[in-house]
Order: C-alpha cells, then structure tokens, then sequence
C-alpha cells in the first residue's frame, strides 16, 4: 500500500485528462495537491474534487511555459504547505502539422509549452527540494519523444527534450536524493486525442500489443508508483506506459 500521507505535491495541467487522474491517485494515497493549470475554472473544479477526498487542496492559475508564472506556483505552494515533495510536469499541447506546413508559431508554443514549460517548473522547485534534500520529479514525455509520428515533428522534439531533460537533471540532482523520471504515455484516451481521425486512431490499436488505447488511470498508476518511496533506488529513467507499442 502506498502512503504519501502529509505529502505535498504539485501536478501541471491538472484541470482534466490525464493531470487529473494523477491528482486523484495521489490524493487518495494521502498527498495533499496543488491543481495547476491555465485553466482556472477547471482548476477550482478539481482541487474542490480532491477536498472532498479528504485532502488539502489548492488551485493555482499558472501558465508554465512563462518563468515568473512558474516560480509564482512554487512560491505559493511553499507558502500554503511549506514544502513541495512530488513535482509532476503534465502540462503539455499539441499542434499537429506536416513539416512542410508547420509554422513558426507551431514550433514554437510546442517547444515553449512542452519543453520550456517542464524546465521551467524544475528550475524553480530546485532551491526548495535541494534544501530539503529530497523530492520526486516525474515528467511526462510520450512514445513518440521515443519512435518520433509523422505530422508531429514539434511535438516529438519536445517529448525527446523531456526525455534528455530528465537524464542530464537526474544526474544533477541524485547527490541531494532527487530522483527524476519520465513516464512515456502511448494512445490514451483524453481530450488530447479525442479528435484524432477515426483511421488513425485504429492504426494506433493495431501498433499495440495489448490492443486497446490507455486510460488516465493507467498513466496515473505510474506516476504514483515514481512518486513513492517503493521507486528510490530508480533515477534518470523512462517508464513506457503504452500497452507495448514502443519495446
Ligand atoms: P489534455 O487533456 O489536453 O490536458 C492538458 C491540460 O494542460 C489542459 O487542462 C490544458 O489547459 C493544460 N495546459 C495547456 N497548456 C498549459 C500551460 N501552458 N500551462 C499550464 N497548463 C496548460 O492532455 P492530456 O491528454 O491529459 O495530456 C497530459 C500530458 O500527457 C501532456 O503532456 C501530453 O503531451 C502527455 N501525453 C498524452 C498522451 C495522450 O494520448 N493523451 C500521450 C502521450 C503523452 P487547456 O484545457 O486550457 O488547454
């Protein structure tokens, strides 16, 4: 049994999809959330939702790819519960176009979101994870950071930058018993995906192994496990939760 009772931990994009389904599993192991997401409203939903799980909650309106909105949410949640344990950088978008079509602008909110975004939050929970001389990074890349998809060019680089990101700061951290990890999410079903054509939503299937698209939950039940205390001896790495399409 998992227990990160008196816990804290920040969750990005928490509002829907997959950073809600993490903030609920944390929540219900005993940790108390912060729900952070450009989403305010939504935001507000969900850390009432994690209340009536019995835990604190807190809802922070913060767009991750800004620095100063970054350090904002750690400032606050340091302020609020005094410490910041678990640190999940889910936030992330998508704007899916063809090399030759793609734009500037869709390159770069990819990039700035996905990637910035994550350095972003790791650089400024540093000092209070550093000074406490522990805490779980877990940041959420995807298969195609790993197998790369036609028609996503900016949003694979930005999911292998994770995936490099997590490496180098691993290696940075591990001295002050910071351990960082990905977790590589395959097909799941979220609003993410929802409007994926019907065809390639079908082509995704046949690519797995165990022939159906992921849930939330199943993300989230990784996310828990590198949030606890049973990953301590595991830094640096990639957890694939994507029914096998990527071995
Ligand atoms: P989602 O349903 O689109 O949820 C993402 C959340 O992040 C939304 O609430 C969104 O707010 C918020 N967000 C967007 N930009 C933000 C920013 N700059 N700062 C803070 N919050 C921001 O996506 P999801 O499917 O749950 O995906 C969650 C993570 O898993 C992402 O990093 C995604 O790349 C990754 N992933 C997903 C899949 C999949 O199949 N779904 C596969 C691999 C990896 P708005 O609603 O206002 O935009």
């Amino acid at each position: 049994m998992i227990n990160l009772q008196g816990k804290t931990a920040i969750v990005t994009g928490s509002a829907r999809g997959i950073g809600a389904e993490i903030a609920v599993k944390l929540a219900q192991a005993g940790c108390n959330i912060v729900i952070s997401d450009i989403d305010e409203q939504g935001a507000r939903q969900m850390a009432e939702k994690i209340k009536s799980l019995g835990r604190d909650s807190l809802a922070i309106k913060a767009d991750v790819s800004q620095m100063a909105q970054a350090d904002g949410l750690i400032k606050q949640t340091v302020e609020k519960f005094g410490r910041v344990d678990i640190l999940v950088n889910n936030a992330g978008i998508t704007r899916d176009n063809l090399l030759m079509r793609m734009s500037e602008a869709e390159w770069d909110s990819v990039i700035t979101v996905n990637l910035k975004g994550t350095f972003n939050c790791i650089k400024s929970v540093t000092r209070t994870m550093m000074k406490a001389r522990s805490g779980k990074i877990i940041n959420i890349s995807s298969v195609v950071g790993v197998m790369g998809n036609a028609g996503q060019a900016n949003y694979s680089a930005s999911k292998a930058g994770v995936i490099g990101l997590t490496k180098s700061v691993a290696k940075e951290f591990g001295s002050r018993h910071i351990q960082v990890n990905a977790v590589a999410p395959g097909y799941i079903q979220t609003e993410m995906t929802k409007d994926l054509p019907e065809e390639a939503k079908k082509q995704f299937v046949t690519l797995i192994p165990l022939q159906r698209p992921g849930q939330a939950e199943d993300v989230a039940n990784a996310v828990l496990f590198l949030a606890s205390d049973l990953s301590d001896y595991i830094t640096g790495q990639v957890l694939h939760v994507d029914g096998g399409m990527v071995m």
